[in-house]
């Protein structure tokens, strides 16, 4: 049976124009695909339905209002389509990845998100394989979950993260391989996909506060510079370490001002600064301080996953005891176990 996808075009450099200020969003990417693409190809690539967002962003204005409108359009459509493309900037786009594998967990489906570097009306530009790979994983049924799908790799949504500004291969997922690769032949690393483990369940409620903020750690942070961040009326920080998850434990007071928040009631998440491995806060001293302070870790969850898993779980009305014990259960296969 004939498939059809549904594609999200949300904004991004993929359908942008250059304007006096640099590129911005462009509208009516449908004609501009329907020039650059011959008409017997345009025929052959799977059935689909472009809508375009009536307010197309620059992504890095992602706000959590774009996450709740992503995710409510897919759950919407979800029984209309074989599977979902979403067209993104790829600014944030490893935050909407993740952020959407949480509130559409146990899909049956394929969510495909990518975009691209070079905007689709300039001649080097790398959209049209980007969207003609995502909409052919699109309709691939192996695939029940949220991807990124980027020059050739297919990641898994809630590892990837932008690693590059400038190149074509701007993604990866630095604590987990990549599900599939797009070459001659588009092969799929089946043992890696996630298998939904039961009937799909959305949870749409993406509140528009602010829940959660980043701490990163510097040499020579101070408690006061520390005091004031954790001051801010969010419900979780993730502190960005050293290493496996170390901090300065020679300044106590320091150490006092995480115990401090921590004794509030503010839910601390460990992650490091490395961009790969994971954390292991007990391994030094320096990081077992952390623990005494009241710190959770990690593990291998990015930034990007763990913010928008923070948010998600606050947006639902999750106290921060029971968020605190699911930072190390993998709701949708951000973390490894
Ligand atoms: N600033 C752009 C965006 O994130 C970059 C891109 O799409 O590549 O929307």
């Amino acid at each position: 049976m004939c498939k059809k996808i549904y594609i999200a075009y949300t904004g991004g450099t993929i359908g942008m124009r250059p304007s006096d200020s640099g590129y911005a969003p462009g509208d009516n990417l449908m004609a501009q695909l329907s020039q650059k693409l011959p008409a017997d190809v345009l025929v052959s690539l799977p059935a689909f339905e472009l809508f375009e967002y009536p307010q197309l962003i620059d992504s890095s204005n992602i706000r959590p209002y774009n996450w709740q409108q992503i995710a409510s359009d897919i759950a919407q459509r979800y029984h209309h389509f074989d599977g979902f493309v979403v067209l993104h900037g790829t600014d944030t786009m490893a935050y909407s990845c993740a952020m959407t594998s949480f509130m559409l967990q146990n899909l049956h489906k394929p969510v495909i998100f990518t975009g691209s570097q070079i905007p689709l009306c300039e001649a080097r530009t790398d959209a049209l394989e980007n969207i003609i790979g995502a909409l052919t994983l699109a309709t691939d049924e192996r695939i029940n979950e949220v991807c990124l799908y980027f020059n050739g790799r297919l990641l898994r949504g809630n590892r990837a993260r932008k690693l590059h500004a400038s190149r074509l291969d701007a993604f990866d997922t630095p604590n987990y391989p990549w599900l599939g690769r797009a070459d001659i032949h588009i092969a799929l690393n089946e043992s890696l996909l996630w298998q939904p483990t039961g009937a799909e369940q959305f949870q749409l409620q993406c509140d528009q506060q602010s829940h959660v903020g980043v701490v990163t750690l510097f040499p020579g942070i101070t408690a006061r510079w520390v005091e004031s961040a954790l001051s801010q009326p969010v419900n979780a920080f993730i502190l960005q370490t050293y290493g496996t998850g170390n901090a300065p434990d020679s300044d106590q007071e320091l150490l006092d001002t995480f115990a401090k928040a921590s004794d509030q009631g503010k839910l601390i998440v460990n992650l490091t600064q490395c961009v790969q491995g994971s954390i292991l806060q007990d391994s030094y001293a320096t990081g077992s301080a952390l623990t005494r302070a009241g710190v959770v870790g990690g593990q291998d969850t990015t930034t990007e996953a763990m913010f928008c898993k923070l948010h998600h779980l606050y947006s639902l009305g999750f106290e921060t005891e029971s968020v605190k014990a699911l930072l190390s259960v993998s709701l949708a296969g951000e973390l490894s176990a």
